[in-house]
């Protein structure tokens, strides 16, 4: 049976080993998919720490232990899904309370945030959190959570962890952060300040577009106890094999993101010299406004690139697009696999035109999650595809 071993070491040796060991029944090095519904107990109420599959699982147990390790963290709560994970984390907050994001986040956290937690009595704000004045000013007596994303999306832009955290600390509010872009491995959101970081671990951390999934890893056992109420009670809860392929994904994070960084810098300083290419977004670029404070709590830059046209039309980054060989016209991100998107149409098409302007999405912005194949061969593809723009 799993259990918490939390061996020291680097990441990379936590990676691999941390929540697990091997089966005590077997010698199995891989901790078991524990494919069952419930537990035999000895007597009424004597259990070996698991009764029911809902509550708590094994598999589930050992990932969030392994999560857990790799940020620092006393306690990881894993749920179904990423929004499953938020949504765990809003049910602890109560009508009137108030919540502070920015606009350039997730689309469906806003969507979430407005469409199915505005109704029940929460309020929402956004506010630009890399201007620490504004996020000061709009922190108020009713705000009992601060929401940040970094690098956000799609934009990736980057929010000063620490700085933001010390200044809801100081008015008594807790701050959460989504880390999904970042991984555990570029970005540690506790050790800055953060009272939790979310994941959805259907991105870098699941790694190979094959597994939906959300965790939250927090040191505060109030937040810990209310996430494991939520996950008992509202029932939000991975499944066994996906626990499995999580934590599997999990001994190849750091290699996998060595490489995504070291290809996403390539494409970037690529488009940033291509004649028909606009603004590129990408913190690692030295002149990108959050390139200080990324290698301030970074350890990388990550491997999402955004970019526009210099003629800002749709229809030739459409063009572009189609004309791509191995990187793929999908959602999602964080996989092996190269993957591009067009926000104002696909992940941001819900906004209004108004509300993407005000959020810099334009019409020929593309975002671009920069897989693991080999960088001369996406370079030649995106080449390729723009001579066709
Ligand atoms: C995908 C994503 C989510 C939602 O996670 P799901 O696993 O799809 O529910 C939340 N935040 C960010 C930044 C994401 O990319």
């Amino acid at each position: 049976m799993a259990k918490d071993i939390r061996p020291s070491g680097g990441f990379g040796t936590l990676a691999v080993h941390a929540g697990q060991t091997p089966d005590p029944v077997t010698g199995a090095i891989m901790t078991p998919v524990y494919q069952t519904s419930t537990f035999v107990q000895e007597a009424p109420a004597a259990h070996r720490g698991y009764e029911y599959a809902r509550v708590s699982n094994p598999t589930r147990t050992a990932l969030e232990e392994n999560l857990a390790a790799l940020e620092g963290a006393s306690h990881g709560i894993c749920f179904a899904s990423g929004m499953a994970a938020l949504d765990a984390m809003l049910k602890r907050l109560r009508p009137g309370d108030h919540v502070l994001g920015m606009a350039d986040i997730y689309a469906g956290t806003i969507r979430l945030f407005r469409e199915v937690f505005e109704p029940y009595g929460l309020t929402f704000g956004f506010v630009d959190m890399t201007d620490l004045e504004a996020v000061e000013a709009a922190v108020r007596p009713e705000t009992k959570l601060l929401w940040i994303e970094t690098p956000t999306n799609p934009l990736l832009r980057v929010v000063d962890i620490a700085a933001v955290s010390e200044i809801a600390h100081a008015s008594g509010v807790a701050v959460a952060v989504d880390n999904t872009f970042a991984s555990p491995f570029l970005q540690q959101p506790l050790a800055l300040g953060a009272d939790l970081s979310l994941h959805s671990t259907t991105k870098y951390f699941g790694g190979h577009s094959d597994v939906v999934g959300g965790a939250v890893l927090t040191n505060d056992d109030a937040w810990a106890e209310s996430l494991r109420f939520q996950a008992k009670a509202s029932g939000a809860v991975p499944a066994p094999l996906d626990c499995f392929l999580a934590l599997r994904s999990a001994k190849t994070l750091h290699l996998r993101m060595e490489r995504h960084c070291r290809n996403a810098r390539a494409i970037a300083a690529f488009l940033r010299e291509h004649p028909k290419v606009g603004p590129v977004y990408y913190p690692g670029l030295p002149d990108d406004p959050g390139y200080e404070t990324a290698r301030k709590q970074m350890r990388d830059f990550g491997g999402m690139v955004s970019f526009s046209l210099k003629n800002d039309r749709m229809e030739h980054a459409v063009r572009a697009m189609t004309n791509l060989r191995i990187v793929s016209l999908a959602e999602s991100l964080g996989g092996v696999e190269s993957l591009i998107e067009h926000p104002a149409t696909m992940t941001h098409a819900f906004l209004s035109r108004e509300e993407r302007e005000d959020a810099g999405i334009t019409d020929s912005l593309m975002r671009l999650s920069v897989g693991v194949e080999d960088e001369a061969d996406l370079i030649h593809d995106l080449e390729t595809a723009l001579a066709a723009a």
